[in-house]
């Protein structure tokens, strides 16, 4: 279980992009999705099962709620340190940076708009994103904080920003250029693009 790191910071020439989403946990720049095995029907299992006890509603269906309350806080956390381990020798193992969204605003604000807190608070996409960044200052790895706006409505080939973009919450179809794209993979690319026009900084 327990890696002993080489935690020698390297200087990368670009950065893995990584976008967290609400069909696959996390999507990075390359396109490939991190779920883990089994985990989506993990979910909507302990989902169901929270939801019939929640309407249930006596004693005994809180207790239960409770239990399953706790087994959902360790399955997230196991996912969310098997997905960051992942993800951060990936990174380590390509020579490049990680990139994520920045979701502290400016002031020290969380900007969590709507839309953002439906794909931010997502299967505790913010304890993935501590848990990367810890692994990565282990390894070495630079992790290169970018702000998040526009990341999902944003053309990753031509630039084109508009709301419309995103036709639906898997698929992203730009209106000037007609590029489409899984839309967590064009969020993902765009946080690389961000990252690249950043001076990475190690944290
Ligand atoms: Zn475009």
């Amino acid at each position: 279980m327990i890696d002993v790191p080489d935690g020698t910071p390297y200087d990368p020439e670009e950065c893995l992009g990584v976008d967290a989403g609400i069909v696959h946990l996390s999507t990075d720049s390359d396109g490939e999705s991190f779920s883990g095995e089994g985990v989506d029907q993990v979910r909507e299992k302990i989902h169901t099962l929270k939801k019939a006890l929640q309407e249930k509603g006596t004693k005994n269906a809180k207790r239960h709620l409770k239990k399953v309350s706790g087994k959902e806080a360790r399955f997230k956390k196991d996912t969310n340190h098997c997905l960051s381990k992942k993800i951060v020798s990936k990174a380590k193992g390509t020579g490049r940076g990680i990139a994520l969204e920045d979701l502290k605003g400016f002031n020290g604000r969380t900007m969590v708009g709507k839309s953002q807190k439906e794909r931010f608070g997502k299967w505790a996409f913010d304890q993935l994103r501590r848990f990367i960044t810890y692994k990565a200052v282990l390894e070495g790895v630079p992790v290169v904080l970018v702000d998040p706006r526009n990341t999902s409505r944003t053309c990753s080939v031509c630039g084109h920003c508009e709301k419309d973009n995103r036709t639906s919450q898997e698929q992203f179809s730009c209106l000037t250029c007609k590029y489409t794209e899984h839309a967590d993979i064009n969020a993902a690319r765009n946080i690389r693009f961000k990252a690249a026009i950043n001076r990475p900084i190690a944290v």
